[in-house]
């Protein structure tokens, strides 16, 4: 099957054409008849499976007819950076249609924001938050608002935004086409999606399991080798980009460090930077003068390098979602990738869980050469111990996990939600490496600087 066949408005189709997409994948062969045909959907697919394009082409296509300069179409998403990619996958496929888009989100003043309303757009790409400020003051209508998208909703849940969600709700017409996306169906979700769904279709790739470009493998290793086994599998495997996920923020910025330390071009995403900071470390990594990222799961949300080889899960995610999340970044759109998976004794019952999400065992394997025996230093360091709980866990309910939800409408809970928005957007990058330094490593390999 190819594009041809949805019939899209010959300038959508340049734009398809433009961005070399050939066959549909799997979540668009199924979702895009029904979101052309005006039904509501809902879309459990993870992200790197093709999902934007599969509701951003529909979306396209109804807007080439109607009025212009009304906000007609609305995404929302968890995260500054989902919402730069949906809005850039929109003006890449709707370059020639003359429809005009643009994002709407905290961290950068408003004033922007309101000359391009005042002007005039079809689709607005929103977080929540501002959003939500944007309606209070007045200066967005979505009176004439045909369709919603809730985009990533099980991130939106999970970073408390739920509250948020029901209060633009009241905001948008009734009547109106909706489509909610989702990796996951957390119980929350699927009775939001009772709520603003009418009579949807559901469609579904391959569950809420990973891509199955992707090939998994479990390296069990002691806590305070894990830099050590880091370096080492990294000298032995070909990659291109990797991405490395770790429990704290502290822990990202330390490994970035041990990383550079030993010659690697390494960033690494955590918070309490500016946001051109962490702009630079995504650009970098994006266009490869950066060739590993070390992020924790709330700093790399939203990430899509379509080159990402490698995510190397240095910490076990907490949840198999959150592993199915991260895993997401690499084996994008039919590229195959692989994921690695530090785990320690502590880490047997998540495994359990993720290798129920995925119905098969994950594959253990030993780095042949290592020296696993290798004592704990004396000194307590900081990397002999268990990580610390994020500081995420830390501010929700402490008995529940998905605690964002505790108490959503409690003053101290918008304060956190704002807080952790900042957050989001302000993680940063380590030094820029130099042009010279980038040369010297062979394309495609990670081999460290001489
Ligand atoms: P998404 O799941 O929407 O984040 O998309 C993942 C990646 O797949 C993005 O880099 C898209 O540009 C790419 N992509 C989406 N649809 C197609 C397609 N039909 N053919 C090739 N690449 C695609």
């Amino acid at each position: 099957m190819e594009f041809q066949t949805f019939n899209f408005h010959p300038q959508i189709a340049a734009g398809i054409k433009a961005l070399g997409y050939h066959i549909p994948t799997p979540i668009q062969r199924q979702a895009i008849p029904p979101v052309l045909q005006g039904q509501d959907v809902m879309g459990l697919a993870q992200t790197g499976t093709g999902k934007t394009a599969a509701f951003v082409l529909p979306i396209l296509e109804r807007l080439m007819t109607g009025p212009r300069g009304r906000v007609r179409a609305l995404v929302i998403a968890p995260t500054r950076e989902l919402a730069d990619q949906i809005n850039a996958a929109i003006a890449d496929l709707g370059r020639q249609t003359r429809l005009r888009s643009i994002t709407i989100y905290g961290g950068v003043n408003m004033n922007p924001q309101i000359q391009k309303l005042r002007i005039g757009v079809e689709i607005v790409v929103a977080c929540p938050g501002r959003l939500l400020d944007h309606v209070a003051q007045g200066t967005i209508g979505l009176s004439n608002l045909e369709v919603l998208v809730l985009d990533e909703a099980d991130r939106m849940f999970d970073m408390g935004f739920l509250p948020d969600i029901r209060r633009i709700i009241k905001h948008v017409p009734p009547k109106r086409q909706t489509l909610l996306f989702s990796a996951t169906m957390p119980d929350d979700i699927r009775r939001l999606a009772h709520e603003i769904l009418r009579a949807p279709v559901t469609v579904q790739v391959g569950h809420t399991a990973p891509a199955d470009t992707v090939s998994h493998a479990l390296y069990p290793v002691d806590q305070h080798l894990k830099t050590a086994l880091l370096l080492e599998l990294l000298r032995h495997t070909d990659t291109e980009s990797v991405l490395i996920f770790t429990r704290t923020k502290h822990r990202a910025k330390r490994v970035g460090q041990q990383l550079e330390r030993a010659g690697y071009r390494a960033a690494s995403l955590q918070g309490n930077l500016s946001q051109n900071r962490r702009q630079e470390a995504l650009d970098g990594f994006r266009n490869g003068s950066y060739q590993i990222l070390v992020a924790t799961d709330i700093a790399a949300r939203g990430i899509d390098v379509s080159s990402i080889s490698h995510v190397i899960n240095y910490d076990m995610p907490d949840t198999a979602d959150a592993y199915t999340h991260r895993i997401g970044r690499t084996g994008r759109a039919a590229k195959t990738g692989d994921a690695f998976t530090f785990s320690t004794r502590e880490d047997e019952e998540t495994i359990r869980s993720i290798e129920r999400v995925l119905g098969e065992k994950i594959e253990r394997r030993t780095l042949y050469g290592f020296d696993y025996k290798k004592p704990a230093p004396s000194r307590d360091t900081e990397f002999a111990r268990l990580p610390r709980e994020p500081q995420r866990r830390r501010q929700q309910n402490p008995t529940t996990w998905k605690g964002a939800r505790a108490q959503p409408n409690s003053p101290e809970g918008r304060a956190r939600r704002r807080q952790e928005d900042r957050k989001t957007g302000s993680a940063g990058a380590q030094r820029q490496f130099p042009r010279r330094a980038a040369r010297r490593g062979s394309p495609g390999s990670l081999r460290p600087r001489g």
